[in-house]
């Protein structure tokens, strides 16, 4: 079934559903017309569906190998990514100064989403290469600036990020990799890191591994790592890849999906590295891009969501089963609440990445920390709610499919099993969570209060045109707001434990927002059914996600692991 890149839903929803003119009215991004934005979504969704989906298929059936200590990657990915590199594909928003073109992130969002939909495994790579840009744009001197920028933006070399060791996952401050001064600029870089996703490949001419490590006389915790960049080759004077530096592939994991992605166990040993930024800041560095890889992430979930249900669709129409008037099982209730379940989910999670992006964008352009405070406070939703979906969306493709859906062959199943680890990486759902209940509610709720004061805002203005959805989503925030107040008022801890259906019912309650704006400009149309099955079947949930939020905390954590083993 060939994929179909969702460009004018992505302008529907720029222009009538997350504000985006707001981004071009700015000065910074003013030649982001709507205009150039859909000539920019229009080419890249050619890429993805002409070179990026054919070789979909191939990541999974031959996967990326390890031989000789090179990877070798799957069939057809080589030519597949010059494509995305010669297309300046990589580095949508990087600095034209170096040769990127300077469009705002929510186009890069679009972007990436597709090409997620398109080939997951294949458009991680440009996703980490994006980070290290960005990570490198706002911590490197002018000097490594001006030697890895350039490449990287060009898509020449890629970029990789290295945090993870056996015992630092989640706790990234347990990490002990090391950093030694070679007293002459460069420090030689010591130790494994486990789970690095493309950490070798063979079409890039080098890769750049930006590595966290500590130096000796460091403090413990996040507070004494610092961040090094540590290229595969080292530039010479022309900054040509130069003498291979101290680092290998030791193993290549075997995964549960995600094949086409070599994921490296790697060893450096005394390999040369350049400090980016200042000592005991590589926490404060690798957050850029990991924040980046946050939102990417989530729209990696939306993308895979999106060919999911593309592919489920597509059945649907085909497979004859039972009699209904249509002839096929689209026509039976069942299968038409799951294909409909799926497009209401996507765009809901399509609408919160792009939002996020949206804010993002107005924070670069206005320096204002109202729209940095509502990034922020997005984020986190954007990514665990965008992969959930993704791992829900791709779920139910497999159920749509019934039989089919399990056998290979049908390519559902590897919806599924690629984007099942983006709810696991770059910092697991449940992180997110708690990052969204701790860190994004220390204000005392003011940025959550703020977003629901909008969303009930527009839905008493909407009232007049559409009276029992605009209804709904009130009484939906309102709600939301009752509970995030209560939440503010409990001791840190008590939060973490309800964390995960607290992010779920935020984002529900978005989607009626979301889903809302979209019906009022098309209220007979497409958007404004796919508003009224949202509103009214899946909103509630969040009455229930509440009550759990609500709970007793006693009566969680009284489930002793005794309890558990009996
Ligand atoms: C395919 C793949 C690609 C990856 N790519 C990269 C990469 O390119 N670079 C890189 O550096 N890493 C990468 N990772 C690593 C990834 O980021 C980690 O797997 C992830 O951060 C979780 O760490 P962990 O696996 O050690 O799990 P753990 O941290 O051991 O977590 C296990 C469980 O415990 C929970 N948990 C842990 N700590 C807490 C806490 N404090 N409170 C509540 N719950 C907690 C987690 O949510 C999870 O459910 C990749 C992983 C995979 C599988």
């Amino acid at each position: 079934m060939p994929y179909r890149a969702p460009v004018s839903e992505t302008c529907f929803l720029l222009d009538h559903v997350v504000g985006f003119s707001a981004v071009q009215a700015t000065e910074r991004f003013a030649e982001a017309t709507s205009d150039t934005v859909q000539a920019v979504l229009t080419e890249a969704g050619k890429m993805c569906e002409e070179v990026m989906a054919p070789v979909q298929r191939n990541g999974d059936l031959h996967p990326a190998v390890l031989e000789n200590g090179v990877v070798r990657c799957s069939p057809g990915y080589a030519e597949a990514y010059r494509a995305i590199a010669e297309g300046g594909w990589v580095a949508i928003t990087a600095d034209p100064e170096y040769g990127g073109m300077g469009l705002p992130l929510t186009v890069a969002t679009a972007v990436n989403e597709m090409m997620s939909g398109a080939c997951l495994a294949l458009q991680l790579n440009p996703l980490l290469t994006q980070g290290q840009i960005e990570a490198l744009e706002h911590h490197a001197d002018e000097e490594m600036k001006a030697l890895y920028l350039p490449r990287l933006i060009s898509g020449e070399w890629a970029g990789t990020m290295n945090l993870t060791e056996p015992q630092a996952g989640s706790d990234v401050g347990a990490l002990s990799s090391r950093a030694t001064d070679n007293g002459d600029g460069t420090y030689a870089v010591t130790g494994q890191k486990i789970y690095i996703s493309w950490g070798d490949n063979d079409f890039v001419e080098n890769i750049c591994h930006l590595v966290l490590a500590r130096l000796p006389d460091a403090p413990a915790g996040t507070k004494g790592i610092s961040l090094f960049m540590v290229p595969k080759f080292i530039p010479d004077e022309n900054g040509n890849p130069g003498v291979a530096n101290s680092l290998k592939v030791v193993s290549l994991e075997h995964k549960m999906g995600l094949h086409g992605s070599p994921t490296c166990v790697m060893s450096y040993e005394g390999a040369t590295g350049w400090m980016v930024g200042e000592p005991g800041g590589g926490m404060k560095a690798m957050f850029t891009m990991m924040n980046n890889a946050r939102l990417g992430v989530g729209g990696e979930g939306v993308g895979a969501a999106e060919g999911a249900y593309q592919h489920a669709l597509a059945f649907a129409n085909e497979r004859k089963q039972g009699k209904n008037p249509y002839d096929t099982i689209i026509g039976h209730a069942d299968v038409r609440r799951m294909l409909a379940t799926m497009k209401a989910e996507i765009f809901t999670a399509r609408a919160i990445a792009l939002d996020c992006a949206v804010a993002i964008d107005m924070g670069r352009a206005t320096g204002e920390a109202e729209w940095q405070a509502r990034a922020a406070f997005l984020t986190p939703i954007a990514k665990a709610f965008g992969t959930d979906t993704g791992c829900e969306v791709s779920s139910m493709g497999v159920q749509v499919h019934g039989g089919m859906g399990y056998v290979e062959e049908s390519g559902a199943a590897q919806y599924y099993r690629d984007v099942r680890v983006t709810a696991i990486y770059e910092g697991t759902n449940g992180i997110q969570a708690m990052d969204m209940v701790g860190r994004k509610l220390m204000d005392g709720g003011e940025v959550a209060g703020r977003l629901l004061d909008e969303i009930e805002a527009e839905a008493e203005a909407a009232k007049a045109a559409l009276p029992d959805l605009a209804e709904a989503v009130w009484q939906a925030a309102e709600t939301l707001r009752e509970t995030t107040e209560w939440l503010v008022a409990r001791p840190m801890p008590e939060r973490f434990g309800t964390a995960v259906p607290y992010l779920r019912a935020f984002a529900r309650v978005l989607g009626g927002h979301y889903h809302l704006r979209a019906a009022m400009a098309d209220r007979d149309g497409v958007h404004g059914r796919l508003a009224r099955f949202y509103i009214t079947r899946l909103l509630p949930e969040h009455t229930g996600l509440l009550a759990h939020v609500r709970a007793e905390d006693a009566a969680l954590m009284a489930i002793s692991p005794d309890d558990l083993a009996a």
